[in-house]
């Protein structure tokens, strides 16, 4: 095994700040990995060293998804950028049926960036892949020049295996008579982080929704297998999920609107902010399509587990050629849900 390097004077962890140099893969770089990183991701893989993890994932396809992190600001009521960061890919690999087993991650930090902020993060995320049961294998730091970036920056890629034998859900899937569930209240998370950007969490009392979403698919396969679609409620919220499926199997979709739940404080935020809580963002909520027979026992399942208390079934997909997700509002008139346009609600994961 590695031994870390020893350094001349410890890093102030409380009113340290990133430096340049901590970037430049020396010296500088190692000291912050060890005494800022390490103390919180320290698996056995990660703690080689090496250029690349060797990793043995055994039988069962590889499911991989990467994404970006770029919150603002970087902690908000419910969680913060380290959470969302685990929770984000977590999630991707379970909407494809997987189990979650590996992370790599890449952080980009500014100049100035306080080392009690990183190790903050840090904490978050080592404690939130814990909870998932995933070891950091791989990871990278940089660093950019004051002003050149905001904070912190996080990429996480996920790497998780498809049990053999288990049908992988698809957004192509969807077929016209399937039931559309969703496994709880939509927008909290986009309405939290708007809410705290706007110095308006105490008035609001809005939290963010993340979690990890994995055990909740193992419980929704273990019930019934003919799930066709699972898809994540992240950046455009429900209408973009529902919008996106509808074209990605060229079906459209009648939802009710009542049928919708939605939290009476996200309700009211959402007035107050003038956002359609539909467009919002969740990190810990899920869409799913299925057979319409396998309808009961899923909302059944999703009910049961504590990460779909309050689910419902909201509606179906149809055979519309044009693929309209179509809204009956509670006083039974119709209109189009449609896609949300890309800037309305910028950095919200
Ligand atoms: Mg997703």
């Amino acid at each position: 095994m590695n031994r870390p390097p020893a350094f001349v004077r410890k890093l102030d962890l409380d009113r340290g700040v990133v430096e340049l140099a901590h970037g430049g893969g020396g010296k500088a770089t190692a000291q912050l990995v060890a005494e800022v990183f390490a103390p919180h991701l320290d698996d056995a893989e990660l703690r080689q060293a090496d250029d690349a993890a060797l990793l043995d994932l055994g039988p069962g396809k590889l499911v991989v998804s990467t994404d970006a992190f770029v919150v603002s600001p970087l902690f908000f009521p419910g969680g913060d950028i380290g959470h969302l960061a685990v929770h984000g890919s977590v999630n991707d690999i379970a909407m494809r049926g997987a189990k979650p087993r590996h992370l790599t991650a890449s952080f980009i930090l500014e100049e100035g960036l306080p080392l009690s902020t990183l190790s903050q993060i840090a904490r978050s995320l080592a404690s939130a892949a814990r909870q998932c049961g995933i070891s950091l294998v791989a990871a990278d730091t940089k660093v950019t020049e004051r002003g050149k970036a905001d904070g912190v920056f996080i990429t996480t890629t996920g790497l998780g295996l498809l049990p053999p034998g288990r049908p992988s859900p698809s957004g192509s899937l969807a077929r016209p008579g399937d039931a559309v569930l969703v496994s709880g209240p939509v927008g909290d998370h986009g309405l939290a982080v708007l809410c705290a950007r706007g110095g308006l969490s105490a008035l609001t009392g809005v939290t963010s929704d993340t979690a990890p979403l994995h055990d909740l698919v193992d419980a929704l396969f273990a019930a019934d297998p003919r799930i066709h679609t699972l898809r994540d409620l992240t950046r455009g919220g429900l209408a973009a999920a529902l919008n996106e499926i509808a074209h990605q199997s060229c079906v459209g979709m009648h939802i009710d609107e009542q049928g919708i739940p939605l939290r009476r404080e996200v309700r009211a935020a959402s007035e107050l902010l003038g956002v359609d809580p539909l467009n919002a963002a969740c990190e810990g909520r899920l869409v799913c399509i299925c057979a319409h027979e396998a309808s009961s026992p899923l909302l059944a399942a999703m009910r049961s587990h504590p990460a779909g208390a309050a689910a419902s079934l909201i509606g179906h997909v149809t055979d519309d050629p044009r693929h309209r997700v179509v809204l009956t509002t509670p006083a039974g008139g119709r209109r189009t849900l449609l896609w949300p346009t890309a800037d309305d609600l910028p950095r919200i994961c």
